[in-house]
């Protein structure tokens, strides 16, 4: 394939991605639009809103296309892929809603196609569903139970891979009362199992009581709302932490503190996140999220609070805009989203600030920077939000939305805020991935053509040749150890900088996650990396603490417990 001109400064596995991805390409599979078209397109696109608000499109598509060539905000993918084309879904998140029977199974499932097929990720919760073994009454037979649906959601999702923008990802959520808790807490020890799901047990208030107190617990019957069976809470959990230790599945998310952050109660309660459990969702709701470069936003080693400020606002703006000219794959998608309003700004490149800060991740300086921030965000999306919704009226579900009984005058988005993982996007911008450290300072990276090259972090080389250090020697050591810890001729403050995913503690790792959370309405994606050796009991210890830190919910990964994890270290493709 031919890569694509460009006069912005973009890497070379950015244009790859970018060329095979995002950028309209011809019958034969070269990109006819360079990133400059792709972010006009964009900006144009969005900015046909502004019409109906009888404000000027060109001046606006002028700053949306500043607001993302410059690399400071882009929105997710599938707006860069899909706006301004016939297809023009533009949401990554979904929650889709799983009722008890055959037909509306299958309806979630054909929703769930349509979701995929441009780009966006669904959750379900599975809850609802009767347990295995449990009556049919119209065919006298007897129900297989959620998880073999499940299977059937999974094999879909399989085959639309193929002809759709990319991989289609899924959340698959159960209560922890459910009867078939165990089944479904097992399930993905088996590597064959569930491959396009990730799966998280929804943990409610009661079950953290019966496991504090060493009490059973009931399961109950969906269908019939009758008790089944008690099992000890303490077995269930066990079970749970050890899966998680073994392959990094089922995370958790925690209900009742996502229903006490719902801002419209009276549309109902929510019971699923989208895949990466950053985006709690009403059923049939979808949001667009889009994410700031923090990297890029230091000026004389401080953060640039004004110049961030106007980012924030703009941004909010643009997300805003989006759902006026979004496509919805369905009415009753359109419908709810459209009531709420809902937009999820977050951040990208939080680690790569730091470093240019001359912050160490693994310190309280970086804690509280986080909550300064997030807090700082929140507050001018909220402003911008407020702002908007005098202008052009607010989400129609705001009467008696959290918004209402705070005093607001008017809101026009339910919530502004949501922190992404940024996995393509933080690629393209460059940039570190959400909120998290860095994975690695230095790995090879093989292209197609079979060459193979090292790439270092840009300030860890910068600093290494600034110290006069042997880099030749180092990045060897590190592409060995994945990280500076042990190697020997390097200073200890360099150390703590150039601090990578695995060596950052537990408590670190939560406490940067809790800080972000506190001023996020949504939720934040984050990954707590572990070293291989981790015990089993430390897995329970984080779930605990991450409960008691106010989260939404936890995902954990210990180092090579899974074959096939996308970022293994040194071997990036
Ligand atoms: N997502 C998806 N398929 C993917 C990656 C992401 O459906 O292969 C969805 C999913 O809902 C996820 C969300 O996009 O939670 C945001 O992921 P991320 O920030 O990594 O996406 P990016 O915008 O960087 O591509």
């Amino acid at each position: 394939m031919k890569l694509p001109r460009t006069d912005l400064p973009l890497s070379r596995p950015a244009l790859l991605v970018l060329a095979y991805r995002y950028l309209v390409r011809d019958e034969k599979g070269d990109p006819v639009e360079t990133p400059e078209e792709m972010f006009w397109r964009v900006a144009r696109a969005v900015a046909e809103a502004e019409r109906e608000f009888g404000e000027d499109p060109e001046f606006w598509a002028e700053r949306f296309y500043q607001l993302m060539a410059s690399l400071d905000f882009l929105p997710n993918s599938p707006t860069l892929m899909n706006a301004g084309l016939p297809l023009g879904q533009l949401s990554a998140c979904f929650v889709l809603p799983v009722e008890d029977s055959l037909e509306a199974i299958f309806e979630a499932l054909k929703a769930a196609a349509l979701i995929h097929k441009s780009g966006g990720g669904t959750g379900f919760s599975f809850s609802r569903l009767r347990p295995k073994g449990d009556v049919v009454r119209t065919t006298q037979g007897v129900a297989s139970g959620p998880v073999s649906f499940m299977r059937v959601f999974d094999a879909a999702t399989e085959a639309i891979k193929q002809g759709g923008k990319r991989r289609g990802a899924n959340m698959g959520i159960l209560r922890v009362d459910h009867p078939d808790i165990e089944e479904f807490i097992l399930i993905k020890r088996d590597p064959r199992e569930l491959r396009n799901f990730n799966i998280s047990v929804a943990v409610t208030e009661d079950f953290i009581k019966a496991l504090k107190q060493g009490a059973d617990f009931p399961l109950i019957n969906p269908r019939t709302g009758q008790e089944t069976r008690r099992v000890k809470a303490r077995h269930l959990f066990d079970l749970l932490t050890e899966s998680a230790w073994m392959t990094g599945d089922p995370g958790v998310i925690f209900l009742d503190t996502i229903n006490r952050a719902n801002p419209t109660p009276l549309l109902g309660p929510i019971e699923s996140t989208n895949p990466c459990g950053e985006q709690p969702l009403l059923p049939y709701e979808s949001c667009n999220l889009g994410s700031i470069n923090l990297s890029r936003f230091v000026k004389d080693r401080q953060v640039d609070y004004p110049r961030l400020g106007k980012t924030v606002r703009l941004a909010v703006r643009f997300l805003d805009d989006v759902i006026e000219v979004n496509r919805f794959p369905l009415p009753q998608i359109a419908r709810i989203t459209r009531l709420n309003r809902k937009i999820g700004l977050g951040v990208m490149g939080f680690a790569d600030l730091l470093i240019r800060l001359g912050i160490p991740y693994d310190s309280a300086e970086a804690v509280k920077l986080a909550e300064e921030i997030m807090a700082f965000i929140e507050r001018e999306s909220v402003a911008e939000s407020q702002r908007l919704g005098e202008i052009r009226g607010s989400f129609p579900a705001f009467p008696g939305s959290l918004w209402d009984e705070k005093g607001f005058p008017a809101m026009r988005n339910a919530t502004t805020t949501t922190v992404a993982p940024t996995g393509t996007l933080s690629l393209i911008a460059g940039t570190s991935s959400g909120i998290e450290p860095l994975f690695a300072l230095a790995y090879r990276r093989r292209a197609l053509e079979g060459v193979e090259w090292t790439e270092i972090h840009p300030e860890f080389l910068k600093a290494l040749e600034e110290r006069k250090l042997p880099v030749e020697d180092i990045v060897a050591e590190v592409l060995e150890r994945g990280g500076l810890s042990g190697i020997k001729g390097v200073p200890e403050d360099l150390k703590r900088l150039f601090v990578t995913a695995f060596e950052v503690s537990p408590e670190r790792h939560l406490a940067i996650q809790a800080a972000f959370q506190r001023h996020t309405h949504n939720a934040v994606s984050k990954t707590i990396n572990l070293p291989e050796d981790t015990p089993k009991e430390e897995i329970g210890r984080i779930y605990l603490k991450a409960y008691e830190l106010g989260l939404k919910g936890v995902t954990i990964y210990r180092y090579g417990s899974r074959p096939e994890a996308p970022l293994r270290l040194a071997r990036e493709e």
